[in-house]
């Protein structure tokens, strides 16, 4: 057993560091009051290489492994979470391309994600649909050499400023079994018919663009239905274990970012006569934060691993990695704005940024309650 990391693994980290403290820290609160997406450090983290960082080296990517990801994944969450998640999910969707895609789809989709020509992202949910994902209700139609949808898929993310997405759709309303007849069918957002409709005002992650789509009869030729028609929901959930780890460690450098912030300054407030750190009230919660967010991110390499070797318990370890780490991100930043008194609680610090950021990570990608469910359905196994 190693818990370290390898020397290749420590200067990913170095430098995804180095670029998260130059390009995305000090723009960050700037993208957050606006609600804009960040273009400017999109075009930076291109040339980084920082997007799609698991598309394979032929198609452009850096190829690197779920832990390496997930390292990366941290450090862009811990400088802000909300360009975090801009540079992260510009491939948002790829696995299944990688996975299933003919090698005619790699070559359109996969390469311009990491030179930064394209953003993609995943459209599962519909405005009926959340959690239950076998009750998705778009459809795609055959007509002749292509496929006609039908469908409106609500918050998805990079929705206004993506240029593909993977959609799942009902290609055969009559298959049997909850699980069938489910397809996943890349849209190109050129196509006529196809609508985004941009939704601000988000608690947080507000760099990061999320859309309703609504796609109205349109037609994509048939070679974009990923891998095999009626095998959709499955190809998805295989995917699950995968992406909630990358939450997982979202949840991790959310916690990191925070509690970083708040031990700067509680070093440096002072109050009766005295910094604050030497009480041992805030020393304890400072102490709670770094042993929280050490354990969730021992999880959330444990998990990447699992995902990696395909472990056995790569499902449950996945839930629990994120279940466990979007909690810890909350509660982290909620003692970060604590620690700050007062200071917290207005956007001069960004403890107060990432006391907003850190509640999606229970949300998306499963809720927190989905996650449990899993958890003891893998238990009862
Ligand atoms: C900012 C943002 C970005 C997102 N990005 C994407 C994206 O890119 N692509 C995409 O497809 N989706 C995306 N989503 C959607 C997200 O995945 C869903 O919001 C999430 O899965 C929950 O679905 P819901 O909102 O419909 O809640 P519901 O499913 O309606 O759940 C409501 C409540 O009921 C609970 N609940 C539901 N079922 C159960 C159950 N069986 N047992 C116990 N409790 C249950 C839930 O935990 C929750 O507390 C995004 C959401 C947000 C807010």
């Amino acid at each position: 057993m190693d818990f370290g990391l390898t020397d290749e693994q420590q200067a990913i980290r170095d430098e995804v560091q180095r670029f998260a403290e130059n390009e995305i820290k000090p723009v960050a609160s700037e993208y957050d009051e606006a609600e804009k997406f960040p273009h400017e450090v999109m075009d930076k983290a291109a040339d980084a290489g920082l997007l799609g960082p698991s598309i394979p080296l032929e198609y452009g990517g850096a190829g690197y492994s779920p832990v390496e990801t997930a390292i990366i994944v941290e450090e862009l969450f811990a400088a802000d979470p909300g360009i975090g998640l801009c540079v992260s999910s510009a491939g948002f969707g790829a696995e299944a391309i990688m996975a299933f895609g003919t090698e005619d789809q790699k070559e359109r989709f996969l390469e311009p994600i990491t030179t930064g020509d394209a953003i993609m992202g995943s459209a599962i949910s519909e405005p009926d649909t959340g959690s239950d994902v076998s009750s998705v209700s778009a459809t795609a139609e055959k007509d002749g050499d292509e496929w006609v949808i039908n469908g409106n898929k609500m918050w998805i993310t990079n929705g206004s400023v993506g240029d593909f997405f993977v959609v799942l759709c009902k290609t055969d309303p009559d298959a049997s079994g909850r699980y069938n007849g489910f397809s996943q069918i890349v849209v190109e957002s050129d196509r006529d018919g196809f609508q985004a409709d941009k939704i601000t005002g988000k608690l947080g992650i507000r760099a990061s663009d999320t859309a309703e789509l609504i796609l109205d009869d349109v037609r994509v030729p048939e070679e974009n239905l990923i891998g095999t028609p009626g095998g959709g929901f499955l190809q998805l959930m295989q995917f699950f274990d995968e992406t909630r780890t990358m939450v997982a460690a979202q949840g991790v450098g959310i916690a990191r970012g925070a509690k970083e912030r708040a031990l700067d300054y509680a070093l440096e407030r002072e109050q009766f006569g005295r910094p604050i750190s030497e009480f041992q009230a805030i020393e304890h919660k400072l102490a709670e934060m770094e042993t929280k967010t050490e354990a969730a991110r021992t999880l959330t390499l444990k998990s990447a691993w699992s995902v990696e070797n395909r472990d056995e318990q790569l499902t449950a370890l996945a839930s629990m990695a994120k279940e466990f780490a979007s909690r810890v991100a909350v509660e982290v930043a909620d003692e970060a704005v604590q620690i700050h008194g007062g200071a917290g609680y207005v956007n001069d610090f960004d403890v107060e940024r990432f006391y907003r950021d850190a509640k999606i990570t229970q949300i998306y990608e499963g809720t927190t309650e989905i996650q449990k469910n899993i958890i003891a359905r893998e238990m009862k196994d």
